[in-house]
């Protein structure tokens, strides 16, 4: 048997959602329940830190913002696919979310007047994006973490990687990790769980997400039988830095910067008129793809063709007053100051619309499991998130979730049993299997591999044809993946045999990706396909749902919540 520890609730991940999450339960259960925060690298690594832009909230109903404009804003945003009860409970939570993190401490940007400040953000008719310069991620982790820290019930494991979760007769166990320090196998038990293990972003090549965001959670969670919603719907942001991918953050172009082609016009004019270089990420990321391929780009290295990204017009004191961050990046990453210089960007693979199924309240179908932040799919989003919306979502389902797991644990008595066969077979498939491999293949070519397939395949615009050649793709890699060779046998800070695991759970998350791809007939949102260019609300204004099987995901549907819009057609 490998170490066993216990648990009331377990938090599967120290990003914004699961450290709010830890919060609220402290909270609700006024200390007298005992929390784990489990994460595979140190607290306040969680790639939360990296967000830059803001945070959305209603904060200004006297100057013309309200409850229903950023509710409508982001259903529109979400081409209609989006849960309108899911966008009523969080547009009416975000307030106060933010008023909290300022008693908490943050250093919010302040107006002149003293009051909390907000820049415009795409496809917001209100500029409601509160933030702290353009490190907000940064400073909305750090005030959570050192709140957290004045709690004594939660115990933090760094550096513990999850290799499963552990589900009979649909009731939660427990999960197993990888102590990653000694490379011990450990089991922690637990009343309840709540899912906060972030987005799937190294999918690609090119994208904004470092590589510790693999999916992890989603895999496990499929694995054990919950369903993945709207995984084929995958943001392209339009400003990625060429060639290495970091995020030019959306406040850029909040701030006033414009998108210029190479003869020096800001051509979102023509595709987006009102809203300008504002509109939705998902149509400037077409936009700037079609300037690009009908020769009104620049050339960039191995294909990354690019558009320019102008602030020259900003200023320098607002530039680094307002992008300090952006401009450090430039000139850190690619010579170039945005004070004297346009930067060269292009649309990059950079957020998970889909995830872990859950309903309004962040519950999954298994019994004593929760899912918040990137990693879950409550369908806040659907076909396109809004810029400044996914912050603001961490913070509130890590609330709600935290405190309807907390309520929970404190009716349950005893920890379920957990099978000592499952443990044991799993110990095995890491050990005994995975570990011991000397097969052949490389591990880190199927990785690439699987990368280019997928930035090739399952881009911005995608073709039934292109898509049928990724999923045949994939499914050659994952056969190639069972001949894998782990060269390191070594226990301690074996990242060889975690980076294999990793990428078993990529293989997964992109076979479902691709199936949910090619079955979807239509264009909505991030996906755009060439052969079915127009959004099809008869056949498919419905969720997709990814289900478990050894042969690969069964697909099902769900109905779409709507309360108030009915989809209408959607110009900006
Ligand atoms: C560069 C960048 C800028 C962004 N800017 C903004 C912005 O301005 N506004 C906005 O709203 N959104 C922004 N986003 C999106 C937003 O930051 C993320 O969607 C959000 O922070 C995700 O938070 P999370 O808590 O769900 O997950 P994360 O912060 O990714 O945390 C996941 C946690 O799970 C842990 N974990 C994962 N797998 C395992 C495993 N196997 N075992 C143990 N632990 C594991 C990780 O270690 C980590 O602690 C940005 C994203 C990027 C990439």
């Amino acid at each position: 048997m490998p170490d066993v520890l216990s648990h009331d609730l377990i938090i599967f991940g120290a990003g914004l959602a699961g450290l709010r999450a830890a919060i609220e339960a402290s909270r609700v259960a006024q200390g007298k329940i005992d929390i784990a925060v489990v994460t595979k690298n140190q607290m306040m690594r969680a790639h939360s830190v990296a967000a830059e832009g803001g945070t959305a909230a209603m904060m200004r109903p006297e100057d013309g913002d309200s409850f229903e404009l950023h509710a409508w804003d982001t259903v529109k945003g979400s081409d209609f696919l989006a849960d309108q009860d899911v966008v009523d409970l969080f547009v009416h939570t975000m307030p106060s979310e933010i008023l909290q993190l300022d008693h908490w401490g943050i250093p919010w940007t302040r107006r002149e007047d003293g009051r909390i400040a907000q820049r415009p953000f795409g496809g917001h008719s209100y500029p409601r994006a509160v933030l702290a310069a353009d490190k907000t991620g940064f400073f909305e982790l750090q005030t959570l973490y050192d709140t957290l820290l004045k709690y004594n019930n939660a115990t933090h494991y760094n550096e513990h990687f999850v290799t499963s979760i552990l589900v009979e007769n649909n009731e939660f166990r427990g999960l197993t990790v990888i102590d990653m320090t000694t490379g011990q196998f450990k089991l922690i038990r637990g009343k309840a769980l709540i899912i906060a293990s972030g987005g799937g972003g190294t999918l690609y090549g090119f994208t904004t997400y470092s590589q510790t965001v693999t999916g992890d959670g989603m895999a496990l969670a499929y694995r054990a039988g919950i369903p993945l919603e709207d995984m084929e719907f995958l943001q392209f942001h339009p400003t990625g830095l060429v060639p290495s991918g970091i995020l030019i953050t959306e406040a850029c172009r909040g701030e006033g910067g414009y998108l210029l082609n190479n003869k020096g016009e800001r051509f979102m004019i023509k595709y987006a008129p009102s809203k300008i270089e504002l509109a939705p990420r998902d149509m400037i990321s077409r936009s700037e793809m079609i300037e690009i391929e009908e020769g009104r780009g620049f050339k960039g290295p191995r294909g990354l063709d690019y558009i320019h990204l102008d602030l020259r017009h900003l200023g320098a004191d607002r530039i680094n007053e307002a992008l300090p961050l952006i401009r450090e990046v430039c000139i850190e990453f690619n010579d170039l100051d945005p004070i004297k210089e346009p930067i060269p960007c292009r649309p990059v693979a950079h957020y998970s619309m889909g995830g872990i199924e859950t309903d309004i309240t962040g519950a999954t179908r298994v019994k004593g499991v929760w899912a918040a932040g990137e990693a879950a799919c409550v369908s806040l989003h659907g076909a396109n998130r809004l810029g400044s919306n996914s912050t603001a979502e961490c913070l509130v389902w890590g609330k709600v979730t935290g405190g309807e797991s907390a309520r929970y644990v404190r009716e349950i008595s005893h920890f379920p049993a957990v099978s000592e066969n499952a443990i044991e077979a799993e110990r095995k498939r890491i050990f005994e299997g995975l570990l011991s491999k000397r097969g052949p293949e490389n591990l880190y070519d199927i990785r690439r591999e699987l990368r280019s397939c997928m930035d090739t395949h399952v881009g911005v615009f995608r073709t039934g044809d292109g898509l049928c050649k990724a999923l045949q793709t994939i499914k050659e890699l994952q056969k190639r993946y069972e001949n894998i060779s782990i060269a390191d046998k070594g226990a301690r800070y074996n990242t060889n045999l975690i980076h294999a695991i990793e990428v078993g759970n990529l293989l997964d998350l992109a076979e479902i990706t691709v199936a949910g791809a090619v079955k979807r007939a239509e264009s909505r949102g991030a996906h755009a396909r060439r052969d079915f260019a127009t959004r099809d609300d008869e056949n498919w204004l419905k969720h997709t749902l990814a289900l478990y099987s050894p042969e690969g995901p069964k697909l099902d549907y769900k109905p779409v919540t709507i309360t108030t819009w009915k989809p209408v057609e959607r110009k900006y």
